[in-house]
């Protein structure tokens, strides 16, 4: 499919692509694909001031029936799987599965959404005083602005989306500056189920274009009582205080530095292809991305020649050809700080298999590597970085505790694993003294993780939790209630205050 085919089929013509002030470039080759329009401080305030208006209205309105309009945005995402998917990998550089991969999350989370929307269950308690009840009510908590980063162009924006239209609170959405055309196709998809749905308020979902200087605007306002944030911890640390100072809530998902301990008992078969996926998938532009592997002294010469053997046999190439499981990094910047990375890995004593530059001569304005597998001496600063690239470092241990406390001495806490097939082992790692981790697996990798749970992570990936389970509290507000049914006016604590 040609990318004209691709952007009409997702009803993008010349008025979004064309003439703008933000030109928007495909990792595959670096070409300028389309010049899109930025927000300024005033269409800014007057989408801001839209989402308040579509939320008195929208809050209103039944949460199953919310869950209706989302029910049909799944069912529009299902049609627009493929075109959606290929634009994510035009835009991001992912390969076509993956793209795929994400449009079918998106359509899972919004087929959580509608059984949740039958569901924002609070609890009752039961009342110290005679005649009385008590309970809790959830309610939307307002318009939430959400701010996505390049990886996950569209996946990220759903799980908030859906969640947080079915809490009944619009959505005010600033995707990366480096990924808007995918965002723009999902406003339109989003159109064609509102379409359907019929009594959709104005401002319900809207996407504000342009880059941190437009999301600093999101964030330092005070009609918006939650900003959920995804990307690095240096954005996450700009913003965070920001959304502190006006006491709103925020939904922090940043930067993970996730590792894997390789037991001398694990299935190294099984172990070889999660590491394989987990650390170049994406080329190795996950959050989740594996980065760190801490492997036992007995199986170490074992685990790193097949590792090897393994990374030399992944083709590189353009994401949209079949076959191709790595594609380019995102841009320069991001090659250079892989490079930078690598030779500081070496100064600190690490041996360097790959990481070099590949296809330059086809795509000479575009980024592919091969993927780097770093041996080094021990976990040294450069390896307490998240490199958001296809960097796998690899350190030896000798005892399950050392193992751990070098897994969990990072700044960063989301994604973790361990591969053994002990059942102690597995259990410790798990356990309130093992990973000190969002996500924490056994004979699964860090990557690929389920909508059905909750998403994120700890330490300085930022706390939040997005997706399934009950991630969807975030988007709402919680209210206590106390009901009396009695003649009397019993004080809770005993206490009297008689006034005569
Ligand atoms: P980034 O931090 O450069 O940008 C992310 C988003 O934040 C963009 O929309 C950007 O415009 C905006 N932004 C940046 N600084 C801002 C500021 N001061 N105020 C307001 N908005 C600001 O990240 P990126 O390069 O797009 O993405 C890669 C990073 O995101 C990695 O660190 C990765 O681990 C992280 N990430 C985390 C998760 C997660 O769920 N934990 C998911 C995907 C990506």
């Amino acid at each position: 499919m040609k990318l004209d085919a691709i952007f009409k089929s997702l009803d993008l013509g010349p008025d979004d692509l064309t003439g703008g002030n933000l030109a928007v470039h495909s990792p595959i080759d670096g070409a300028e694909i389309a010049r899109v329009d930025m927000d300024d401080s005033e269409t800014l305030d007057g989408k801001i001031a839209c989402a308040v208006s579509a939320f008195s209205q929208w809050r209103n309105m039944p949460a199953p029936r919310r869950g209706e309009l989302i029910r049909l945005l799944g069912e529009e995402l299902r049609r627009a799987k493929d075109p959606l998917g290929r634009l994510v990998a035009v835009e991001s550089g992912k390969i076509l599965q993956e793209g795929l991969g994400e449009v079918q999350e998106m359509i899972d989370i919004c087929d959580f959404a509608v059984g949740l929307s039958r569901q924002l269950y609070g609890l009752t308690m039961a009342s110290e005083r005679p005649g009385h009840k008590m309970m809790e009510t959830w309610h939307p908590i307002g318009p939430v602005g959400v701010i996505s980063a390049f990886n996950f162009p569209v996946a990220v924006w759903s799980w908030n989306f859906a969640l947080a239209i079915v809490c009944g609170d619009p959505v005010l959405w600033k995707p990366s500056e480096k990924t808007p055309l995918t965002a723009l196709a999902c406003r339109n998809i989003f159109a064609r189920a509102a379409k359907q749905f019929g009594d959709v308020p104005d401002g319900l979902s809207q996407i504000v274009i342009g880059g941190r200087d437009v999301g600093a605007v999101l964030v330092a306002d005070r009609r918006l009582p939650l900003i959920s944030a995804t990307g690095s911890t240096g954005m996450g640390r700009a913003i965070g205080p920001v959304v502190a100072g006006r006491l709103g809530r925020s939904l922090l998902e940043l930067g993970g530095n996730n590792a894997m301990i390789v037991a001398p008992s694990a299935d190294l078969e099984l172990a070889v292809r999660a590491i394989l996926f987990s650390a170049v998938g994406t080329a190795g532009q996950r959050c989740t991305s594996l980065r760190r592997l801490i492997v036992h002294r007995d199986i170490h010469d074992e685990l790193m020649p097949r590792l090897e053997r393994a990374y030399q046999s992944v083709a590189i190439g353009n994401p949209l050809d079949d076959g191709v499981l790595v594609g380019p990094l995102v841009d320069q910047r991001s090659f250079d700080a892989m490079q930078d990375a690598l030779v500081q890995a070496v100064k600190d004593g690490g041996t360097v298999t790959g990481g070099a530059r590949v296809l330059a001569d086809i795509y000479p304005d575009a980024w592919y590597v091969q993927p780097a597998l770093v041996d080094m001496p021990g976990q040294t600063d450069i390896v307490c970085a998240e490199t958001f690239a296809p960097i796998l470092y690899a350190m030896i241990y000798d005892d399950l505790d050392d193992a751990i406390a070098m897994h969990n001495d990072v700044p960063q806490g989301l994604s973790s694993c361990i591969f053994t097939n002990d059942l102690r082992e597995a259990e410790r790692f798990l356990s309130a003294a093992g990973s000190d981790c969002g996500i924490a697996n056994v004979n699964i990798g860090p990557s690929g993780a389920e909508i059905g749970g909750a998403f994120g992570g700890e330490k300085d990936t930022g706390g939040g939790r997005e997706s399934g389970s009950d991630s969807w509290k975030a988007y709402m507000r919680r209210a206590t209630n106390t009901i009396n049914y009695s003649t009397e006016l019993p004080l809770a604590q005993g206490i009297v205050f008689d006034i005569g």
